[in-house]
């Protein structure tokens, strides 16, 4: 299998998993017109993808999903929750956290996590016994999160915010305590302790995802996770808003 993101951050999210003739894009968070021009960065068409699998209603996740949808009939997976919030997707197609989704070879199957969206669900993706787990917008990982994630080969993770920055920043109190609660990002830190937990110790097979512009670093990220992978810290891929991220291979 493998995999690219179109972007990942407040502005717009969209992850590409690809295993044969299957495609499916999880996240349709940028504009049709944004969303069909990163398909092409990408070498892809928008008839290439074969399905898109949402994760929760947040603008950033959803943006596209309609039009396209409606433009290609392209069926888009999404919770009970999810469907209720958008109302007006033609081709959804209803999932429950814990269910198996088939695609070719590729399997993802839907994780609930704790958000402060109706019925949010990451998705682990498994191909030929090798799982990709892909986790944003989550507040906190719960057991069955770690559960689920456990024994990854490659991961997409959030990164969200630094907590000084996010504490010296100028948002309202009521946002910072939104982002930093239970039903909002993970931090540094938590990400960190989220790696430590899953004893993910492969760098190079680590995409730092929905990093914040306003509340975060890279610097930060680096120095912080440099204690868990040392020097290695180095091959950690970061996923950009603008320029997402090429293509990787997990076989
Ligand atoms: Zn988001
Ligand atoms: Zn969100």
């Amino acid at each position: 299998m493998r995999y690219a993101s179109l972007g990942s951050g407040s502005k717009g999210n969209a992850t590409l998993v690809e295993s044969g003739d299957s495609c499916v894009m999880i996240d349709c968070g940028f504009n049709h017109k944004q969303t069909v021009s990163r398909l092409q960065q990408a070498g892809k068409t928008a008839e290439d993808i074969t399905a898109i699998c949402l994760t929760h209603e947040h603008g950033d996740h959803v943006a596209g999903a309609k039009l396209f949808s409606k433009r290609y009939g392209t069926p888009v997976y999404m919770t009970k929750g999810t469907a209720e919030a958008l109302k007006d997707i033609a081709t959804q197609v209803l999932i429950e956290a814990g269910e198996v989704l088939c695609f070719g070879e590729m399997a993802l199957t839907g994780v609930a996590v704790s958000h402060d969206a109706r019925e949010p669900c990451q998705y682990v993706v498994e191909e030929k016994g090798k799982r990709l787990g892909v986790l944003t917008d989550i507040g906190f990982a719960c057991e069955a999160v770690l559960k689920a994630y456990q024994g990854c080969d490659a991961l997409i993770l959030e990164a969200n915010y630094d907590d000084a920055l996010l504490e010296e920043g100028y948002y309202p109190e009521s946002v910072k305590a939104r982002i930093a609660g239970d039903g909002g990002h993970l931090s540094n830190e938590q990400s960190l302790g989220l790696l430590k937990a899953l004893g993910f110790n492969k760098p190079h097979a680590l995409s730092i995802a929905h990093v914040s512009e306003k509340n975060n670093c890279r610097e930060a990220i680096i120095s912080l996770f440099r204690q868990h992978f040392g020097e290695d810290v180095e091959k950690m891929d970061f996923i950009c808003q603008q320029n997402g991220m090429q293509w990787r291979t997990l076989a």
